[in-house]
Formats: structure tokens, sequence, C-alpha cells
């Protein structure tokens, strides 16, 4: 059980983007930002991306680093347009926490698996999917309570593994 419970702990937690230090990440020697969307970039269902997410991409940008965005989204149009405005890549239909996404993303930066960092707000998708795929993964506090239904039947699941792995569900 410890193994597969593992699989679940996030490497680092944040609040959020603006909290996480990418320059830190860079000297590290890692070369890719793989991002969730809803709830990590902007809430669920905005068209509108905060300002603080995006500075945080523009700096991240500016220092080399690579980001492609990872969504399970329905509405792949609407990633497309806030990828096509930040200047990255994305990839929709990501079908996290399957493998299949992040070494797409990964593939699509040229930049390898180990060397990636996976940021989102799911436990059960970015983390556990990021965790299994060899990333570097990072869990932010969701942006918005509002979610897709699907989500919040995923956040019971969460709330347990939370407190199998004794850490607080919000930082
Ligand atoms: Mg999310």
């Amino acid at each position: 059980m410890g193994g597969l419970l593992d699989s679940f702990r996030p490497d680092m937690r944040a609040r959020g983007l603006k909290d996480i230090d990418v320059e830190a990440l860079h000297k590290q020697g890692f070369c890719g930002l793989l991002l969730d969307l809803d709830n990590t970039l902007l809430p669920w269902k905005d068209p509108i991306l905060p300002e603080e997410s995006e500075s945080w991409i523009e700096s991240a940008k500016q220092l080399g680093m690579k980001l492609c965005i990872v969504s399970n989204t329905h509405y792949p149009n609407r990633l497309t347009k806030i990828a096509e405005h930040l200047g990255i890549d994305a990839l929709a239909r990501a079908l996290k926490p399957r493998n299949y996404g992040f070494i797409k993303a990964a593939e699509l930066i040229d930049c390898e698996l180990a060397r990636c960092v996976v940021v989102g707000d799911q436990l059960l998708t970015d983390i556990w999917g990021g965790n299994r795929a060899g990333a570097f993964t990072i869990l932010v506090n969701p942006m918005h309570p509002r979610e897709f239904i699907g989500t919040k039947v995923s956040r019971m699941i969460e709330r347990l593994i939370f407190a199998a792995l004794k850490e607080p569900s919000r930082v």
C-alpha cells in the first residue's frame, strides 16, 4: 500500500502559481512545465486568465522554460485560444492520469519527463499521473470552489487520500 499511496504524494505544495519559484526549478535543471488548465491557471470555465497567471508564465518563458498546458478539458477550442494567447503549447484530451498526455506533452516541448514539472490542482489526475510519468509534481490549491460535477466526486476520494497521506487538503 505504501507504494500506491506514495504515488499520490506531491513532491511540493504551493498555494498557487505565484508561490512557485520557477527560477529555483530552472537552476535545479528542470526545463519543462506541464500545466493543468482549470483551477490551476484560471477558474473553471472562465475565459479570462488572471494577471498573476500571465505574469508567472511570462517570467517562466523568459527563463527559457518550455511550457505546455496538459488538460482533460471537454472544450479544446477554449484551451487552444488560451495557449495561443500565452504563446505556449497545449494538449487537449490528455486523458490524465494516464501517462499518454504527459509523454505527448514532453515530446511537444522536447524536454524529457524527468526534467519536467507537473503543476495541477488535483491529486487524482495531475499528481498521480505526473508522479507515475516520472515528472516532479507540484500541487496547488484550486483557484475557485466552482467545479465540474466529475471533479466534485474526485474531491471526495481526494479527501480520503489526503487523510491517508497525513497531508492537509489546502496549504
Ligand atoms: Mg484542474
